[in-house]
């Protein structure tokens, strides 16, 4: 993992945001290949080896990606270089290939697996995004992943307001997400700014094993 997106983690449990504090073992070059990231809130310690972040246990695969590389980086809509582009489940097969010059790139679940640092991307395994809210500038839903309304929130919530966020499956409807186009089985939407997400908790993902019981 890049050390620099450590500023952009957030504990995975279900508590109010929170950072998590890394305490390395093994830095190279500014990638983190082992260590802890611990949470000050809930006292969870997360493992980082061989540079993957293991943040909770993932879902079943989904199936790899359709799009192409170079299709991934034109529907994302990044104009220049700078922060951080997220590849979820199939999407971050397309990680290793370097897709958008001078943008961080997050590898969430990749299917394929992909080793940590290649082409760039920072591998994360989890059940839901231990990524800070309004922190990432666009969000790719592989097969799956788009089409579940967990995780569709989940990209939600990472996404800058008015940045993009594109899925490969049916075009989800929610009042704070705006559709620009879908077609060919995928679809390109921009996160409506000032736009309250839709009232209620997402449902939970069937697989998440890191949320603690309900409070009586
Ligand atoms: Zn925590």
């Amino acid at each position: 993992m890049f050390i620099e997106l450590t500023d952009h983690l957030r504990c995975p449990a279900e508590h109010d945001e929170q950072f998590l504090v890394l305490l390395p073992e093994l830095i190279e070059d500014r990638w983190v290949r082992a260590g802890d990231l611990g949470c000050p809130v809930c006292g969870r310690a997360f493992r980082v080896d061989d540079g993957i972040f293991e943040s909770g246990e993932p879902p079943e695969e989904r199936g790899t990606s359709a799009l192409p590389a170079d299709a991934v980086a034109a529907l994302s809509g990044l104009g220049g270089p700078g922060g951080y582009l997220v590849l979820v489940g199939g999407a971050a097969g397309n990680a290793g290939t370097g897709v958008t010059p001078g943008v961080g790139v997050v590898a969430v679940n990749p299917e394929p697996a992909i080793a940590d640092g290649t082409g760039g991307a920072s591998v994360i395994r989890g059940s839901r995004l231990p990524l800070r809210s309004s922190s990432m500038r666009a969000v790719v839903l592989g097969p799956g992943y788009a089409e579940d309304p967990y995780w569709i929130a989940e990209a939600m919530r990472v996404t800058l307001p008015g940045l993009r966020i594109v899925g490969e499956g049916e075009p989800p409807v929610r009042p704070d997400l705006e559709i620009l186009a879908s077609a060919a089985g995928c679809w390109v939407a921009t996160k409506i700014r000032n736009r309250p997400p839709p009232t209620g908790t997402p449902p939970r993902s069937p697989r998440d094993s890191s949320a603690p019981p309900p409070a009586a």
